[in-house]
């Protein structure tokens, strides 16, 4: 049995595990991102923490880290993630392998994910699916022909960064109107601000809206709180039936926070895609809630893991 080390590194959190080749999670710990510091003290903080969660006498042999991208992957590199202040630029293969004495291999955030769902969750034993997480932003990671779509500079999947209001709002990516501004979580709770007088439950609220309270207000029959969870899951259709057309997957899984209201997500994107993909490729597809749930990234960071391992 092989062992190895995960990281899922997150703007509020980063999640470490040690997991074995069948996915299992054998310990895991979590920790504030703030509380590592920056650069060189963050790749010490890990390594201290994944030592310090080994159970005894177990030796794992790699190490997989998810991160928000765009990533330098030729470097094993971060760029600059808007939401990990002190990770700029971070060499975090070659400083975490030489502080841990394990190879160590990087990969968006994303395509982890989907790495995870593939093997371990809602994806399996499909060849051909794409993993899409909306929650504070958004993004995708591709199985194609039974491999990952990785790209020239390992950045496939930007989901998140496609255009689908052309009048929309400006993305802290420097595009205006991308999908992560029309229907992530912070995009769903700016809507429900820009909207709060014309609804009676979202006025009534006390304190900033949040994605979780748009939904409350929907199963309370909110039309203000419909509309915006229709429009998102509108512009959610366009993007997941453009990737139809291209990419004809058997199954498109979503995660994320947002995903976590299921069906109340889930059937107002069904009903839309007809309008975005062609009929024949729409039929064999399914859209399904993620299995691996809160669990997804970590899972897909020990895929990483596992996955390097085999190829060296
Ligand atoms: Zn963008």
């Amino acid at each position: 049995m092989r062992y190895v080390y995960a990281i899922d590194v997150g703007g509020t959190k980063v999640e470490l595990a040690v997991g074995d080749e069948t996915g299992r999670l054998l310990a895991t710990d979590r920790v504030a991102t703030g509380d590592l510091g920056r650069q060189d003290a963050i790749v010490a903080a890990l390594s201290e923490r994944l030592r310090t969660l080994t159970p005894v006498g177990i030796h794992p042999d790699a190490v997989g880290v998810g991160s928000p991208g765009p990533l330098d992957s030729r470097a094993g590199r971060l760029l600059k993630p808007s939401n990990l202040p002190g990770w700029e630029f971070l060499e975090i293969e070659n400083k975490l392998s030489a502080a841990m004495g394990l190879p160590v291999t990087l990969e968006n955030d994303a395509t982890a994910a989907a790495l995870g769902e593939w093997q371990y969750g809602a994806g399996q034993g499909t060849d051909d699916m794409v993993y899409v997480t909306v929650s504070t932003g958004v993004g995708a990671g591709i199985i194609a022909h039974g491999d990952l779509i990785r790209g020239a500079a390992a950045n496939a999947g930007e989901l998140g960064h496609v255009i689908v209001n052309f009048e929309g709002v400006p993305c802290h990516c420097g595009l205006t109107g991308c999908l992560e501004t029309e229907a992530s979580g912070t995009a769903l709770a700016r809507m429900a601000e820009e909207r709060r007088r014309e609804s009676s439950w979202l006025r009534a609220h006390a304190g900033p809206l949040s994605a979780p309270d748009v939904f409350e207000a929907l199963r309370a029959g909110d039309a203000t709180a419909r509309e915006i969870v229709d429009h998102a899951a509108d512009r959610l259709a366009w993007a997941f039936g453009t990737l139809v057309n291209l990419t004809n997957p058997e199954r498109i899984v979503v995660g994320g926070g947002v995903a976590a209201e299921g069906d109340w997500l889930l059937d107002p994107i069904r009903r839309a895609m007809p309008r975005y993909a062609m009929p024949d490729l729409l039929s064999s597809t399914t859209v399904v809630q993620s299995a691996l749930g809160a669990d997804v990234g970590v899972a897909g960071a020990v895929a990483v893991a596992l996955r390097a391992g085999r190829k060296a």
